[in-house]
């Protein structure tokens, strides 16, 4: 039998290209994760560049005393003439210092991997003489993309976690800070009552970095299920970070967390729970039914939920329905949007993304793929590593309706009369859970919104004739 060409392809298509292509560099996670662990300090090894970089990413965020600061290497730094050791310690205890922070995050850069600055040899004997934990991610553009910072910092955050439960009841207390926050307000007989309410289950931490609101959101949700959730990684402080036993669950909230799983797998010996991400009311919902699945319990009411939650997105929809659209990829959240906004009625040539672990992302991607059957879509190819000059290419190509891209591509797409949506917002958006899959489409159906409101001016196209070279 032979393949004709137009045949719709029955597994996902992964390719591979040559890493050409614009990301934020994964450094830019101090932005957030200051603002989330409210007790840390962001120290980032590395130079001007990387100042630059973050001063001009972080926009206003940078008038507001930020718990971050670049120690920049200087030539004495670079050609050894100045003692590693030293400099850190110096710069260290004027943090300690100033802001006296539980917790101070090394951020290794290019420029210290290069030189080989030995980071993690140099943090216990310092924490030791400093008395501050110093946690050492190693966050550079050599090896990373944007969101991955991320993952490298909790990952390093892991070895953190206290091994068991403590034995003090002050601290106990402390360590339990989302069930303080869910039973806020209420008495001792009511509280216990709460507590009645949970299934009895093996314990289940959470990993990803959310704001708060977002958090109190999942813990709910699973709460109507009766599933506990023990703690999550990271927390609001860092003297608060979950207890991690052997044996314990875990589950992750975001598609680019695969180091932060193998290390809670491999090292601290929890158990993974492999499912598509709680983005999109779809993806919420086998969130909830793979981690009840796992924990051994019925879910209940999931369908009327997801259901109720379509309806009320209807009027976002009707603007999407039929329309294309193309990721470029930069920020490793692209499958489970695409997946969301096909399940809206969108069809997607192709997916760009910086890096694929088809492990971690197993449960996503055949959620993809089955979301792709039941629209009657063609499944899109997987672009990993893309090259954004020959993806400038095929989007000329394929006139897609929304390109979803950086910032570098987007005004001049844009110019060519092609819809674009800056990726980077779906990274600060609040898009996890079901009540906030109409931010996503808010964010995604705005350029349409805003083109068609100027179309009558007829001025879509606005670059001069191609120059001929
Ligand atoms: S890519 Fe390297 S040099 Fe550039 S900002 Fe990131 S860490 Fe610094």
């Amino acid at each position: 039998m032979t393949i004709t060409p137009n045949q719709t392809p029955s597994a996902l298509n992964f390719e591979c290209e040559t890493g050409n292509y614009h990301t934020f560099c994964p450094i830019s996670c101090v932005a957030w994760l200051y603002q989330k662990i409210e007790d840390s300090f962001f120290l980032v090894i590395g130079t001007k560049t990387c100042g630059y970089f973050l001063q001009n990413a972080m926009g206003v965020m940078i008038f507001a005393e930020p718990r971050y600061a670049m120690a920049e290497l200087e030539e004495g730094d670079i050609s050894a003439k100045l003692s590693d050791y030293e400099e850190l310690k110096r710069l260290c205890l004027q943090i300690k210092r100033d802001r006296n922070p539980s917790v101070i995050v090394w951020i290794g850069t290019c420029t210290t991997e290069i030189i080989k600055m030995d980071l993690e040899g140099l943090a216990p004997k310092l924490e030791a003489e400093i008395g501050i934990p110093i946690v050492t991610a190693r966050a550079n553009g050599l090896d990373y993309a944007f969101t991955q910072g991320e993952d490298t910092v909790l990952a390093a955050m892991a070895h953190k976690c206290p091994k068991e439960a403590p034995k003090a009841e002050a601290e106990k207390e402390e360590r339990n800070a989302i069930s303080k926050l869910m039973n806020f307000g209420k008495k001792k007989e009511e509280v216990k009552q709460t507590e009645a309410e949970y299934k009895d289950h093996t314990p289940l931490v959470l990993f990803g970095s959310l704001p708060d609101p977002v958090v109190t959101n999942l813990t709910l949700e699973l709460k109507k299920q009766g599933i506990k959730v023990a703690g999550w990684l990271p927390s609001k402080r860092f003297t608060e970070l979950p207890v991690i036993e052997e044996g314990y669950y875990t589950c992750g909230v975001n598609p680019f967390l695969s180091r932060t799983a193998t290390t809670l797998m491999r090292r601290r010996k929890t158990k993974l729970i492999g499912a598509p991400f709680p983005i999109g009311p779809d993806g919420t919902r086998a969130w909830i039914e793979k981690i009840c699945s796992v924990l051994n319990i019925e879910p209940q009411g999931l369908e009327e939920r997801e259901a109720q939650i379509w309806e009320n997105l209807e009027d976002y929809i009707k603007l999407i329905r039929g329309k294309s659209v193309f990721f470029m990829g930069d920020n490793l959240l692209e499958v489970s949007l695409a997946r969301f906004l096909i399940r809206c009625g969108m069809t997607c040539p192709e997916i760009g993304i910086p890096y694929m672990d088809k492990r971690y992302q197993k449960a996503e991607l055949e959620l993809l793929e089955k979301t792709c059957n039941e629209m009657g879509v063609a499944l899109p190819n997987i672009v990993e590593k893309p090259d954004n000059y020959n993806q400038l290419q095929r989007i000329k190509e394929l006139q897609p309706d929304l390109v979803i891209t950086g910032m570098a591509h987007a005004n001049p797409l844009e110019a060519r009369g092609i819809n674009t949506k800056w990726s980077v917002e779906f990274t600060f958006a609040q898009i996890h859970g079901f009540t906030n899959a109409r931010d996503i489409l808010e964010l995604a159906t705005r350029p349409m919104r805003r083109n068609n409101n100027l179309k009558e001016l007829g001025w879509e196209k606005l670059v001069k004739e191609e120059a001929q070279v």
